[in-house]
């Protein structure tokens, strides 16, 4: 199928107003597009930067009734934006990734069957909707993770059990909604890779990300990826492609996975939209993420991004607004800023709290040395620990 281009000058809507909604619309009013946001928050931050911002709850029938109206095509930047709201606007707008790829997305149950259907290994898992399964549970799963199906995100909806029951207590303390259960793996480290596709079946994917995550919240991504062989990267590029491809996707996927103490690639889960792992695409790329996500949606050309510096992002959470005495303070940013190759990106949010995504900060060196080493120095000037 190939799509007609949407011109430069048209409206271009997304569903969500987070800081990935903000770059979003930063990369599309660069290329001359006027942008309109659908959050319920007056205050969202990708609201605060649109030419448009419709202020209804996501599945209000009049703000999607707007939303359509205003826009030319629409996008998403939310992990649980509901499936229903993208696929009430499909049938007035194009829109990408379409709604049942991101129900995909949006289950962990059925990700995993997507992944297992498109041959790529995941985690040893089972799916639990009862307590009859508890009861006939494979006791080589444990120890391991217990993961709500929906709505989990950066380490929220898990809970780790060693015994059979611990898993009855959190399937309880987790109110008994569907989850997962997933081995516990040795991993050896964690990395991602973004692609972007088209409706013409075109794909493109960004050089792969190395991720070290604190309390199951993304900290460091580092580009190129130190420990990474480049069997493995071709083994990952490979699967993320075959991953979108399966979908029929149209837009920025992201596709986590971990690689195992014996070396092996198992998929851990993915993103419809981009990702906070490729933040460091906007200063660290000849085109972003974002940049992409709007080329794929509109049908303008997908080229290959390059990267041009390699690069460490730190993620900004609102931990570093608080002294140690629980005081609000400002971070140090004229110290960080002070490094050559710092990027700061603050994402408009008005109020600090403790695990929020703030901001991030990239670094750019003209080696990865240079990047590792003002990547620390800003580490320290803000409070971070070291890794
Ligand atoms: P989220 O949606 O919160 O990002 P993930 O499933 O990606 O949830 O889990 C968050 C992090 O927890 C992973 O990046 C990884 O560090 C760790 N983790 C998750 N599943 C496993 C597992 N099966 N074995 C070991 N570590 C895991
Ligand atoms: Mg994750």
């Amino acid at each position: 199928m190939t799509q007609h281009v949407i011109q430069p000058g048209a409206t271009l809507g997304v569903l969500g107003g987070g800081q990935l909604g903000r770059m979003f619309v930063h990369a599309a009013q660069a290329l001359g597009y006027r942008t309109a946001v659908l959050d319920p928050d007056p205050r969202s931050p990708a609201g605060q930067v649109s030419h448009v911002h419709i202020s209804t709850p996501y599945l209000d029938a009049t703000g999607l009734q707007q939303l359509a109206q205003v826009a030319a095509a629409v996008t998403t930047e939310f992990e649980n934006v509901p499936a229903t709201a993208l696929a009430a606007l499909a049938v007035h707008r194009p829109v990408a990734p379409g709604a049942a790829a991101v129900s995909v997305c949006q289950d962990r149950a059925k990700e995993k069957a997507h992944f297992v259907a498109c041959g790529v290994p995941c985690a040893p898992h089972a799916v639990i909707t009862s307590t009859d399964q508890l009861a006939s549970l494979d006791p080589t799963l444990l120890p391991g993770i217990l993961k709500t199906a929906q709505l989990g995100y950066d380490g929220k909806g898990q809970v780790r059990v060693n015994t059979p029951e611990q898993l009855a207590a959190a399937w309880a303390a987790l109110k008994g909604v569907p989850c997962v259960l997933e081995k516990m793996l040795p991993l050896q480290f964690e990395v991602s890779v973004i692609v972007a596709r088209n409706a013409a079946g075109e794909v493109v994917n960004f050089p792969l990300q190395q991720n070290l995550h604190r309390d199951g919240i993304l900290a460091v991504t580092t580009v190129p990826a130190p420990q990474l062989t480049p069997e493995i990267e071709a083994q990952a590029c490979t699967a993320a492609r075959t991953i979108a491809a399966r979908l029929n996707y149209v837009g920025v996927l992201c596709v986590e996975f971990f690689i195992l103490q014996d070396g092996s690639l198992v998929a851990n889960e993915m993103a419809p939209r981009p990702h906070n792992s490729g933040h460091y695409t906007i200063d660290a790329c000849d085109l972003s993420q974002f940049d992409l996500q709007v080329r794929a949606m509109t049908g303008l050309p997908l080229v290959t991004p390059r990267l041009h510096s390699p690069t460490v992002m730190l993620n900004l959470l609102g931990d570093l607004w608080f002294d140690a005495n629980g005081k609000l303070r400002e971070p140090n940013w004229p110290g960080v800023l002070q490094l050559p190759g710092a990027h700061l990106h603050l994402y408009g949010k008005t109020e600090a709290r403790k695990g929020r995504k703030m901001g991030h900060l990239t670094i750019t060196g003209a080696t990865a040395d240079d990047a590792r080493a003002n990547a620390l120095l800003a580490a320290a000037l803000l409070g971070l620990p070291l890794w």
